[in-house]
């Protein structure tokens, strides 16, 4: 793409389809949580298939630790958005999953469990 196209479509107005949010952690904010959390901040290599993909995702969900980690993990979603002009989110399955995880996190003495969330009928 020519420079002129690159800013004519990053001024496009853009919708937000589905997204999980965990799945938006960034390695700085990962790396920031780590440190802040009193954890390894965790290897995660590029994937190449599904279960590369989960390995590393799953080791990335470790320092999502307290309701305040993904209050910041929101925001980060949120300031990115913003740049890109994310005018429309569809985020209601993300916001019960992120309440089943804070949840999750509450109940446990040690914080984030690691384990894969409960997928749940009706989202996806
Ligand atoms: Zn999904």
């Amino acid at each position: 793409m020519t420079q002129a196209m690159d800013a004519f479509v990053a001024g496009l107005p853009k919708a937000e389809l589905h997204l999980h949010i965990e799945g938006t952690l960034e390695r700085s904010l990962r790396e920031e949580l780590a440190r802040r959390n009193g954890i390894a901040p965790p290897q995660v290599p590029p994937f190449h298939d599904l279960t590369s993909f989960l390995v590393g995702y799953y080791a990335s969900m470790q320092v999502l630790v307290t309701e305040h980690d993904f209050y910041d993990l929101a925001m980060a979603y949120f300031r990115k958005a913003r740049s890109q002009h994310v005018v429309q989110r569809r985020s209601s399955s993300t916001r019960r999953r992120t309440r089943a995880a804070v949840s999750r996190s509450r109940r446990s003495s040690r914080g984030w469990t690691g384990r894969a969330p409960t997928r749940q009928p009706s989202s996806g």
